[in-house]
């Protein structure tokens, strides 16, 4: 390691070693080369960008979505010697006009801006005319149309600065992106392959849990009692579940903020300090929530109901745990959440390959919920992280896996019953043709006169859909996407039915101190 870095490391942030990535990141940056850092929350991406911007003469631009994170990136450089500043639209006219002349001075080491200042023409005349070190674009999904939260004004400045001419170097930094995310920012900012430092998702320290078939207001109050005086995020799907949550839980007396964007720009901002100085540890919100919210000591994320994708879900759950303290990352599904989801989907504005793409990505959330398999490694496998191990060992599907059933004859009833209704109908119709249900729907597609109608009828509805989405979780069935999505065999379903291939489920988790009255 170069000595500067390291003396870099210690003088001014205290730190013995580098943390995996960063010192291969940083390598690249000082070689001037375009380079993309794919590192999990908390894996320190900031030095990758704020040791060469210290290394490297001139000021280093980071370009940030996240308005609310930059006064306090700018405080902790500044707490450690460091010239920094941010202009954004928190500022006066004035005061953006005084950091703007100091920054045409070189008296900034760091400026943090959002994507919007590059449409302004006195910025960009500044940073032509002064040397850059590097410019930084923090949380790059962002400017990638194919990730989950897609920033428009993130991607339209990317020509732009192009022609800055006195630009060195980009730097890229995210904790969420698929391969197609990677691939788009590689090609925006003209990152080669060897120039992206991929260190894997993995959070060692998260544990995630599937919580099914419970009263979820029960479940949460509970978790609560159990975790007083922890610091918590309970994301709903919807402002009205935050609300209706918010009210239940205060009657009972207990605190909990609250955050959606339903609420005025002051109630949200107190909530968000009450929670981050710890005077209130519970935080019920939307997904309005958390971009920007640097929170160390987060202990759980509740997920009062299934989010609408797999980006979504694993940067949510990863607030929790920020410190490196296990922390745990609870799902509470109920079949239910699939249909607001797909409800959510269509009332939004999206064109309709815009929805499609939606829907695939639900159907994988939908999968990781029916999943029997490790959950941690479900999401990697999902972010395309191959050399992970299989079992985390920590998730609730791993601790519970004691305990196997063969469903194989149950599975070829579901399969053939598939068959027999023409692979024309979705999860619910079939589960009702099993059960043998006497639906109007039913009789009217004649569908109660096939051989499997009523054939599984020993089990609940409830049982045979959660079977049937098992099903799909496992890739022994397959469906299409969309709004009403159709069952059809693949070629696992046909070597099922063929007894070519057993069906496994894991069943009662192992009783726990907690679950005494099992003895
Ligand atoms: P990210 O942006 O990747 O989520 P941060 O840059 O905020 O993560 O870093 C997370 C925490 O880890 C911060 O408190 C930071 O000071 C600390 N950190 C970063 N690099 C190191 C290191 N090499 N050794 C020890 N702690 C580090």
């Amino acid at each position: 390691m170069p000595v500067k870095e390291k003396e870099i490391l210690h003088t001014y942030f205290g730190y013995e070693t580098f943390r995996p990535g960063q010192q291969e990141t940083i390598d690249h940056i000082l070689q001037f080369n375009n380079t993309l850092a794919v590192m999990p929350t908390g894996g320190g991406k900031s030095l990758c960008y704020q040791i060469p911007g210290m290394t490297l003469d001139g000021t280093a631009i980071i370009i940030s979505p996240l308005i609310s994170l930059m006064k306090d990136q700018v405080d902790a450089l500044q707490s450690l010697g460091i010239s920094a500043t941010y202009i954004n639209s928190s500022l006066t006219p004035g005061e953006q006009q005084t950091r703007l002349q100091d920054l045409a001075a070189e008296r900034y080491k760091f400026v943090y801006v959002a994507p919007e200042r590059f449409e302004s023409f006195s910025f960009i005349n500044v940073i032509k005319n002064i040397p850059i070190a590097l410019v930084a674009f923090d949380e790059a999904h962002c400017i990638s149309q194919w990730g989950h939260d897609f920033r428009p004004s993130y991607r339209s400045i990317v020509p732009n600065l192009k022609k800055i001419p006195n630009i060195p170097v980009f730097i890229a930094l995210t904790a969420t992106a698929t391969e197609e995310v990677i691939t788009d920012i590689q090609g925006l900012l003209h990152i080669e392959n060897d120039h992206v430092v991929h260190t894997g998702f993995e959070r060692g320290n998260l544990s995630f849990h599937m919580v099914k078939g419970k009263d979820k207001a029960t479940y949460v109050r509970s978790f609560l009692d159990e975790h007083q005086d922890e610091s918590g995020i309970i994301y709903t799907a919807t402002r009205k579940q935050a609300d209706a949550l918010y009210d239940q839980l205060t009657k009972r007396g207990v605190a909990v903020a609250k955050y959606h964007a339903g609420l005025s720009e002051h109630e949200r901002k107190q909530a968000q300090a009450a929670f981050i100085h710890d005077e209130i540890t519970v935080m019920i919100a939307t997904n309005a929530f958390g971009m920007g919210i640097d929170k160390s000591n987060v202990r759980f994320v509740i997920h009062y109901a299934m989010p609408m994708n797999i980006e979504s879900y694993y940067q949510e759950a990863g607030r929790a745990g920020r410190d490196g303290e296990p922390s745990d990352c609870i799902l509470l599904f109920s079949p239910q959440d699939i249909q607001l989801q797909k409800f959510l989907i269509e009332q939004s504005l999206m064109d309709d390959t815009a929805k499609q793409k939606e829907y695939r990505k639900l159907q994988a959330m939908i999968n990781y919920c029916h999943t029997h398999g490790c959950l941690t490694t479900s999401i990697l496998d999902y972010f395309n992280n191959t050399d992970t191990e299989d079992t985390c060992g920590r998730c609730s599907n791993c601790l519970h896996r004691q305990e196997k059933t063969d469903i194989t004859e149950e599975a070829q009833m579901i399969l053939s019953c598939v068959k027999r209704m023409g692979e024309r109908f979705g999860v619910g119709m079939t589960a009702k043709v099993l059960k043998g249900s006497k639906d109007k729907k039913i009789k009217d597609f004649r569908l109660d006169k096939i051989s499997t109608y009523g054939i599984l009828s020993a089990y609940t509805e409830k049982e045979l859909t959660e079977w049937i989405h098992f099903l799909i979780a496992e890739q022994l069935l397959a469906t299409e996407e969309g709004k009403f999505p159709t069952l059809k065999l693949n070629q696992n379903a046909v070597d099922v039915l063929k007894g070519k291939r057993p069906v496994w489920i894991y069943t009662a988790p192992i009783p726990t101190s907690e679950d005494a009255d099992y003895y």
